[in-house]
């Protein structure tokens, strides 16, 4: 019998008085979800197991087809896959198709009543990704996309993993296995299961230890559609830019349109979204001048998924650990790439220490309680840029001064990186709000405040294309 245990996990099952729960050769391991964390587990799960020779049996329960058009293939999203999950994927050696790209996004297209800005990347050579997470929107076209998910699911597939095509709709425990119950019948018995079953089921809220009450992370509701205007009114009106909005409408955290090949992904986080908002959002003059004719057209397919903003209070224990957006999620932004944090540290845990609560409270929770550490500080990030938001003055002062930066070949661009991580989700909330509390970066936006608003010269010719 080998065991990977580490001297400390073992000293803590030692305490609870019972032998170390640890995953030894050709133990069955349930991945329930096969959407990006449950790949990303299984793909680190059997890459570990095969470093330290461990033979293990990794099945993937995921009835979503990814094949198929529209809300049945897809696990809806905005698709925007970060630059730091871009490059931390090339690290591991795993890279994004091209054919997985619907577009490489450069560039962030500002929207305001005052005026709109655009927004370079950073730094030449970063780049974001908009991908599907299915084969595309509901659509009379046959077509075969490479979608994000079939991407990781077959990269699990060809490391080892079984695909399963069933619901899972219960899992039970017991000391010494887990059974699992799919909507056909028995799914089998497991020493070990991985939830990754998102945040948009029933199953979330269903799992728990024996004895215990089940229990789920917040959410909110959020809306997404897409609109099909054809690839060349695409790249005329929105290139490669991910055109951003701050609005002033209540309840509105967030809103994006995400130009993909044929089509415009448009996406809004909010306090419970629903139709009386994005009515109000679609007929908001920024939006509407970004399509042709003023006139934004039909979507052809829609969604109110929820996203997880609390994570869930006990995401795992004996034989069992809460993985991607069921468990804890970085706020709003890079979904995906929290994903992959929690999937890898589940994934090490389970091989190199054990699968006992224990273990997962040493090896895991740090993690979890770092994403949401970072979480707390990027409430305070958005309470933040409400302000900005309500207020026309503040606005202004934002317009002005990214404006100058993005025409400055010299200047720091301390506001436009902090716009450019927020909106991409590409930096941690802490290094934003670090940055936004810097001297510099605050006596230059309290100049901007001055100079903005002082009569005439707030309409200069600094502030771009003001209206
Ligand atoms: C409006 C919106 C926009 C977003 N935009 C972005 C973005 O641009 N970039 C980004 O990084 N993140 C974004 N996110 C977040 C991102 O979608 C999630 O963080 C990410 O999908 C989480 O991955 P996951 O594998 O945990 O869950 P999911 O992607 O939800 O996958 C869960 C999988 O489990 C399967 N499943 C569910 N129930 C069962 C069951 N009972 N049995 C078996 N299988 C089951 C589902 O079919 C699914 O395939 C967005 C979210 C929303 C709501």
């Amino acid at each position: 019998m080998i065991s990977f245990r580490t001297g400390r996990a073992a000293a803590s099952d030692a305490r609870a008085g019972r032998p170390p729960l640890t995953l030894e050769d050709g133990a069955r391991v349930a991945v329930v979800g096969g959407g990006p964390a449950g790949s990303f587990f299984s793909y680190f799960l059997l890459n570990l197991a095969h470093l330290v020779d461990l033979d293990l049996k990794v099945d993937i329960f995921e009835p979503r087809p990814f094949t198929h058009c529209g809300p049945a293939g897809c696990n809806h999203c905005g698709g925007i896959v970060s630059e730091s999950l871009v490059q931390l994927l090339a690290a591991e050696g795993v890279n994004l198709p091209l054919d997985a790209v619907q577009r490489g996004i450069d560039s962030y297209q500002l929207h305001m009543d005052v005026g709109q800005v655009r927004i370079e990347t950073p730094l030449q050579e970063q780049r974001i990704a908009a991908v599907y997470r299915g084969n595309g929107p509901r659509s009379s076209e046959p077509r075969m996309l490479l979608g994000f998910d079939r991407f990781l699911q077959e990269l699990a597939c060809e490391h080892g993993a079984t695909l399963r095509r069933r619901l899972v709709t219960g899992v039970e425990f017991s000391p010494s296995e887990a059974r699992i119950a799919c909507a056909e019948g028995d799914g089998g018995s497991y020493d070990f299961v991985a939830v990754a079953a998102g945040i948009n089921t029933a199953l979330a809220g269903q799992i728990a230890p024996p004895g215990t009450q089940p229990r789920r992370a917040q959410t909110l509701t959020t809306f997404i559609c897409e609109f099909h205007l054809g690839s060349d009114v695409v790249d005329a009106y929105f290139g490669n830019s991910m055109h951003v909005f701050l609005i002033d409408l209540p309840r509105l955290e967030f809103a994006a349109l995400i130009p993909k090949g044929e089509y415009v992904t448009m996406c809004m986080l909010g306090h419970d979204v629903d139709e009386a908002l994005v009515n109000a959002f679609l007929n908001t003059p920024q939006v509407r001048e970004c399509f042709p004719g003023g006139r934004v057209p039909d979507n052809v397919c829609h969604c109110f998924p929820r996203i997880n903003v609390r994570q869930h209070p006990q995401p795992f224990g004996d034989r069992f650990v809460m993985i991607g957006d069921c468990g804890v999620t970085r706020l709003y932004k890079d979904g995906i790439g929290s994903s992959y944090r929690t999937a890898k540290a589940a994934a090490l845990t389970a091989v190199l220490h054990g699968i006992g609560e224990e273990n997962f409270r040493d090896y895991f929770a740090p993690t979890c309680r770092a994403i949401t550490r970072d979480n707390a500080i990027g409430r305070a990030v958005f309470q933040g840029s409400h302000l900005f938001q309500r207020f026309r003055f503040t606005r202004r002062a934002l317009l002005r001064m990214t404006t100058l930066e993005q025409q400055s070949k010299t200047s720091a661009r301390r506001l436009s990186g902090i716009l450019w991580d927020v909106f991409s989700g590409s930096a941690p909330y802490n290094d934003v709000m670090m940055r936004g509390c810097h001297p510099s970066f605050l006596a230059g936006l309290l100049g901007n405040l001055v100079a903005a608003n002082l009569p005439k010269v707030g309409r200069s010719s600094a502030t771009g294309s003001s209206q």
